[in-house]
């Protein structure tokens, strides 16, 4: 539906930069406007031959109605197949309907999903419930250790889905050598790449088939517009546009696509930007008298740092840390933090923190093996602060925790 489809083309010779700024843009050519238009109409003057079937339609049909596709959400979905180096994205409502759509499109009853025993808690959950009563089987496998995936394989294993760096306790999965577990095996690669970002990692350059992100996040950037996407091979996004787009419904509003666009101009230097802080802010708690454990990519101390060094471009800017205060920490942190809000969500340009519990997020949305729950208490302990740092002045961000600290120390 894309009459705009080829300038992402035009630009896939550039550097990434670049591609953030331009790739799926083109000045309007009626009015010749620079920006990209906000395109809210629903339907669009159709050819008399045009069927009103989805059964009919093809990806370089001139746009018809918005379920189908819209001048706004296309130039979007190119500028992420651009930075994701993917032949084609969809954007979805949000980073949710994105997951389930990609279930959807890759999994049916009898089929086999191998998931990482520790993702995003909505995944896990729904997983567990809506997968498991359709007839999926599922194996929950620690991903990074390659041998529980090896060990996992069935023959009917159509799917492995990964998160990396994982949500909360950002334990990394090796996205090269699952992939080629994956491609032996006959199955299908997804990475859930919201915490890395297209600037850290490009988990297609490493073998995935599909790169999920919750466009909420660093890509938005900006915590005014929840949106998800799965970027991938043409004809597959083809498919998932047709049963999870256009019949499923589950597609993204053009101001929220248009709101993302503008933000995912500036993601390489926000990017910078917040991985700059985050260092700052993670060596200034390694070194606190009340912190107990810090866990981030970029330091030394991440047990895996050197698969963050090749696999990351990166480090990202969230962080966990451990406090034998946990439990006073959330309400002191809500009422003293003035910089850093205490609220759900990352990868804003404003900082955010919120407390993890251990016994409850096992009991609520995992439900591991009991060297699974050791794995992920080895990340975690008892409780972890989620930290996503955002692009203020480090030192502000730091001052701002101190002072909110020092109500135990
Ligand atoms: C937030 C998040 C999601 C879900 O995205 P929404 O846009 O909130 O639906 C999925 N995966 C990860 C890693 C996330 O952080």
């Amino acid at each position: 539906m894309h009459l705009l489809l080829g300038f992402a083309s035009k630009f896939m010779k550039t550097n990434l930069k670049t591609r953030a700024v331009h790739a799926g843009e083109s000045p309007d050519p009626t009015t010749g406007a620079s920006s990209p238009n906000l395109v809210m109409s629903s339907t669009f003057l159709a050819d008399p031959e045009a069927s009103f079937s989805a059964e009919g339609s093809h990806d370089d049909d001139s746009f018809f109605y918005t379920r189908w596709g819209n001048p706004t959400v296309a130039q979007l979905e190119q500028k992420l197949a651009a930075l994701e180096e993917t032949e084609a994205a969809m954007a979805f409502a949000s980073g949710m309907a994105a997951v389930t759509g990609l279930f959807f499109h890759c999994l049916r009853p009898g089929d086999h999903l191998i998931l990482a025993d520790v993702v995003y808690a909505a995944v896990s959950e729904m997983a567990g419930d809506w997968l498991k009563g359709i007839g999926v089987e599922i194996s929950r496998v620690d991903t990074s250790d390659l041998e529980s995936i090896r060990g996992a394989i069935r023959e009917n294993t159509k799917l492995i889905y990964i998160e990396t760096p994982c949500n909360p306790i950002l334990r990394l999965t090796d996205i090269a050598a699952v992939a080629s577990l994956a491609k032996s095996a006959g199955a299908r690669l997804a990475v859930d790449s919201t915490f890395a970002t297209p600037i850290a990692t490009q988990p297609a350059k490493l073998g995935a088939d599909f790169v999920v992100h919750s466009l909420t996040k660093y890509i938005g950037g900006h915590g005014d517009a929840i949106g998800g996407s799965i970027a991938g091979p043409a004809d597959d996004i083809a498919e998932i546009r047709k049963k999870v787009g256009i019949r499923m419904g589950s597609i993204i509003s053009p101001f929220n696509a248009w709101l993302i666009l503008r933000g995912m101009a500036t993601l390489p230097i926000r990017m910078q930007a917040h991985e700059s802080a985050a260092k700052e802010v993670a060596n200034f708690l390694e070194n606190h008298s009340a912190i107990s454990r810090v866990i981030y990519p970029g330091l030394e101390s991440h047990p895996q740092h050197e698969l963050a060094k090749s696999q990351m471009a990166n480090f990202s800017g969230i962080l966990t840390f451990q406090t034998p205060h946990h439990a006073v920490l959330p309400k002191i942190f809500s009422e003293k933090l003035q910089i850093v809000h205490y609220a759900v969500s990352l990868g804003h340009h404003r900082s955010l923190i919120f407390y993890i519990p251990t016994d409850e997020i096992l009991s609520t949305s995992f439900s591991l093996t009991e060297s699974q729950e050791e794995n992920y208490r080895n990340f975690a302990g008892d409780a972890v602060f989620r930290l996503s740092v955002g692009i203020e002045d480090a030192a502000d961000i730091c001052e701002d925790l101190d002072r909110a600290l020092s109500g135990v120390t």
